[in-house]
């Protein structure tokens, strides 16, 4: 119904507040249409790299969307509106299964020990079947569960926590990895982490940004990096771009890398091509 109204639109666009409500609906439409095509969304892959052995570990998906007119639109504004409008359930299986079904082919390939990861929302986490999907979509696209990884973010994990707790463990026992994503950033207390049997917690890009010059940021990176040592999970840092930022995280103890100064996010043919063959190797560990 967008495209009716914008041949009056001076009158809908008189203030800011309208004229945000009117592009969300219209988006928020083209969201639902776009779903029910072909090639809408694809998966860019954005490499981790360990640094103690210069190899990559796996690599992180996220969902790009192709809008007709708008060209690509970037999750942080698409997101949101799934969310809202309770799209993102299928919008998430779009995305798990397809990361899955990449995964493997890289996996046939010989790529065996990357782990790929995916975002799940809270919503999504906390639909009722969630366990069942990702039991489906791993059959479906022959992926061990050794090679997915989830990952979540504090705030869904503060809600609802005797559920989350059984869902985290049921993910946990078909032996799927959990991630904390943008740790650091929630409202939830750290108690947390001793309930729920996670893998990974992951630096936020936000402490990460200014870490050599910013004592604050660099105290909580110090922080995030020793608690995790000690409760023997592995951390990662999220959003690097400088070899200062590396030369501060190895510094301190953190290995594993995510950020532009490897590489941004690539669709999964350049992934290989340009990257994973100089950074892998491949077919040694079979
Ligand atoms: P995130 O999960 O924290 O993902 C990291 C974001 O930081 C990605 O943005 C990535 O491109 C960006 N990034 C990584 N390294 C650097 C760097 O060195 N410099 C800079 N400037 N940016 C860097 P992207 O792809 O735009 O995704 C943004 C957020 O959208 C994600 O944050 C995640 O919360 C959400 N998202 C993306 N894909 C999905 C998805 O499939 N499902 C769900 N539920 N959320 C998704
Ligand atoms: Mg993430
Ligand atoms: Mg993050
Ligand atoms: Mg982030």
């Amino acid at each position: 119904k967008a495209k009716e109204l914008s041949g009056n639109q001076f009158q809908f666009y008189s203030s800011d507040i309208d004229n945000r409500s009117i592009e969300t609906i219209k988006l928020e439409n083209d969201l639902y249409k776009a779903l029910n095509e072909e090639n809408s969304f694809m998966l860019h892959y954005q490499p981790k790299m360990n640094l103690e052995t210069n190899e990559m570990i796996g690599m992180e998906a996220l969902i790009r969307w192709d809008h007709p007119d708008l060209g690509l639109v970037p999750p942080q504004t698409f997101i949101p509106l799934a969310e809202e409008t309770g799209l993102i359930t299928r919008l998430g299986e779009w995305v798990l299964k397809e990361a899955c079904k990449q995964m493997n082919q890289w996996y046939m390939k010989g790529y065996k020990d990357w782990t790929v990861s995916v975002n799940l929302s809270p919503q999504q986490f906390n639909q009722n079947n969630l366990v069942n999907v990702v039991m489906r979509v791993l059959n479906e696209t022959h992926l061990p569960a050794e090679n997915l990884e989830l990952e979540l973010t504090e705030n869904l994990i503060i809600h609802n926590t005797c559920k989350t707790t059984t869902t985290i463990k049921k993910l946990k026992n078909l032996g799927i990895k959990i991630s904390i994503d943008d740790f650091g950033t929630g409202y939830s207390s750290l108690g947390y982490l001793k309930n729920f049997p996670v893998d990974t917690l992951k630096i936020d890009k936000s402490f990460i940004d200014d870490i050599t010059t910013n004592k604050n940021n660099a105290a909580i990176t110090d922080t995030i990096i020793t608690l995790a040592n000690s409760l023997k999970l592995d951390v990662i840092a999220e959003g690097v771009e400088t070899q200062d930022q590396i030369d501060f995280l190895q510094g301190r103890g953190c290995y594993l890398i995510q950020g532009f100064f490897f590489s941004r996010p690539l669709p999964p043919g350049q992934l290989i091509e340009e990257f994973a063959k100089k950074h892998s190797k491949k077919g040694l560990k079979k």
